[in-house]
């Protein structure tokens, strides 16, 4: 994959997108005239019932406008008692009952859907209740009478589906067989082991990384492929079911990268795929929906599954399409076909709707999209992906920066409001006039500007830190001369590359820091994502069966190109086909790790 620097400094920020006021919304649907103007909801309501007691499935489809947070509410027929619920607070008062959503399901865009579940008691009958409200609202159509025994819909959460075969014999309020599955929690990376991928571990280990092996990476499914395994090695559910050995009872996060769009890593050509620009209907069908059947496996789900979605390809829709010396054609092509929007969308939606799934979207980092000008129209491709094409604001956890590059997390001796005899750092070369300075701070502004433009303040951002920590020799120890601010960053900076657009292969890259939950505020976790030892990309034209191409990125003789401002590429000599082990690298790696292992 590629990650390249585009910067527009002229202040263009596009106008008009759509803010979700969420009291202004809740209070419109509760008031009397609103109610009148859209009945916008119909409930799937689906029971397994063993005769004196039941879980629910409840499918509410908003059909009017979009919300920000729900309460659904109705009145039981006969004496049914709600005992435990999963994905909403249920309250009871006598036969009435109200769901409300939780942090993370409040929204749900025109069309979306939401489901949560319940476990009751009852005696006598278990009619399903024929009438619902949505936000205050009486909900419309038939749905609430429709429901199968099974459910419509694939509930996100996994119930119990099959009704246990003999009545519990121990009292209604215990559980037919197991307690529903875990909820989505706000942050899955709190209080959980990180999955240990062994085909990664035994390779570091055997390299001289015995250090690291033990360290979670995540899995890429970078090919279709890769779901069954490639070349005898691990598919989907082989880590899968690994995953569940190594939690052992206990919470457990698993990433694995969704990495197979049509006409993938247009900017570039190192990771260029299998599918063609119009291959959509592939992208769907051969590569999500078995990727979702087996994410929604009942085996699996009280593992936290995280969804890294594809890495580059939202960036390079907004700097890379048109307009900018750095755009390609490959890139326009995808922007106007739809198919990486389409893509995206797909994937929210398919993976978002299981219950114990977190999707984070890529979102480039610091020194591609970190100028306001880029930003901002960032954050509305990303709300646009979320919330079209049947994907909604809550099948996104957050998002992902730094993904497989090498910006530092924190530049330790100069920040982005410094200046130097009245220069300030924006001035310099280095920084170019970016807004920011690493990808924490970068994370905390993009993460700020998401939630105006209506994402919920529940998103939490990763960063991919396994690259970045350059440390060694020619760390810098304390802030560069103040003779000239280019002295000053330039002496200062920890990020040694030659330019911030490079990210192929980093001559004198060092390990970054370990995975770690909840290290900064609204900082979900540091994660590695890609896997140190692996290849960005072949330094010379490679064949090959994968798709791949030879982007001259990789190149140390090459002398650059829009994106890196010309510059030399800083990569290593010698390097295979990315994503292949790449020995050198990962020696250098283990050498200027940072912090250093011991
Ligand atoms: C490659 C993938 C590989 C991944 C992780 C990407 O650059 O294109 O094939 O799985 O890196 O190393």
């Amino acid at each position: 994959m590629a990650v390249p620097i585009v910067r527009r400094r002229t202040a263009a920020l596009a106008a008009g997108l759509m803010v979700i006021a969420s009291g202004g919304i809740a209070a419109a649907l509760n008031s009397p005239s609103a109610a009148a103007a859209t009945a916008g909801c119909s409930v799937d309501y689906s029971l397994n019932d063993w005769g004196s007691g039941f879980t629910a499935s409840v499918t509410v489809t908003n059909t009017g406008p979009a919300v920000t947070s729900w309460n659904l509410g109705w009145t039981f027929a006969g004496n049914q008692k709600v005992s435990s619920g999963w994905n909403a607070t249920i309250t009871q008062s006598g036969a009435a009952v109200n769901a409300a959503s939780l942090s993370y399901n409040g929204a749900i865009a025109t069309g979306g859907t939401t489901n949560f579940g319940f476990q009751g008691t009852y005696t006598g009958t278990n009619a399903k209740p024929t009438s619902f409200t949505l936000n205050g609202v009486t909900c419309g159509g038939t749905g609430a009478t429709t429901g199968g025994s099974t459910g419509g819909t694939t509930p996100p959460t996994t119930p119990p589906t099959t009704p246990p075969t003999t009545p519990p014999t121990t009292p209604p309020t215990t559980p037919p067989t197991s307690q529903p599955p875990g909820q989505k929690v706000d942050n899955p990376y709190v209080g959980a082991k990180g999955y240990v991928n062994s085909e990664w571990s035994a390779q570091a280990a055997a390299d001289g990384g015995q250090a690291i092996a033990k360290q979670s990476t995540a899995v890429w499914l970078d090919r279709i492929a890769a779901i069954n395994g490639v070349n005898g090695g691990m598919g989907l559910k082989a880590h899968l079911d690994a995953a569940v050995q190594q939690a052992a009872g206990q919470p457990l996060t698993i990433e694995l990268v969704i990495y197979d769009l049509p006409g993938r890593d247009c900017s570039a050509l190192a990771s260029n795929g299998e599918l063609g620009p119009t291959d959509i209907a592939k992208y769907e069908t051969d590569y999500i929906d078995p990727i979702t059947a087996l994410e929604g496996s009942s085996a699996y789900s009280n593992l936290r599954i995280v969804n890294i979605i594809e890495p580059d390809s939202l960036p390079n829709l907004v700097t890379n399409a048109g307009g900018t010396a750095g755009s390609t054609d490959a890139c326009a092509t995808m922007k106007a076909n739809g198919n990486y929007e389409k893509g995206v969308s797909y994937a929210l939606s398919k993976l978002g709707a299981l219950g114990n799934t977190y999707n984070y979207i890529d979102a480039g980092h610091h020194a591609w999209l970190g100028w306001d000008s880029n930003l901002g129209p960032s954050a509305q491709e990303f709300y646009k992906v979320a919330t079209s094409n049947g994907a909604s604001l809550s099948d996104v956890q957050g998002f992902i920066v730094n993904t497989a590059n090498y910006s530092a997390t924190v530049e330790p001796n100069f920040k982005v409001t410094d200046n130097v005899n009245g220069t300030t750092v924006r001035q310099s070369k280095w920084v170019d006039w970016n807004n920011y300075v690493d990808e924490q701070s970068y994370a905390v502004g993009l993460r700020n500007q998401l939630i105006s433009d209506g994402f919920p303040s529940s998103i939490g951002m990763l960063i991919d830190t396994g690259r970045n920590g350059w440390g060694g020799s020619a760390r810098p120890t304390g802030p560069g001369a103040t003779t000239s601010v280019d002295t000053y960053v330039d002496g200062g900076r920890i990020d040694r590359r030659i330019h911030a657009g490079n990210w192929c292969n980093q001559s004198g890259s060092g390990i970054g820091a370990r995975p770690t939950a909840a290290p900064a505020t609204n900082i979900d976790a540091y994660v590695w994502i890609k896997p140190p030892g692996e290849s960005d990309g072949a330094s010379q034209a490679v064949s090959n069966d994968e798709g791949k191409g030879f982007d001259q990125m990789c190149d140390p003789t090459y002398g650059g190109n829009a994106r890196n401002g010309n510059n030399p590429t800083g990569a290593l000599p010698n390097a295979p086909l990315a994503g292949h082990w790449f020995s050198a690298e990962f020696h250098q790696l283990i050498a200027n790790a940072y912090p250093p292992l011991s």
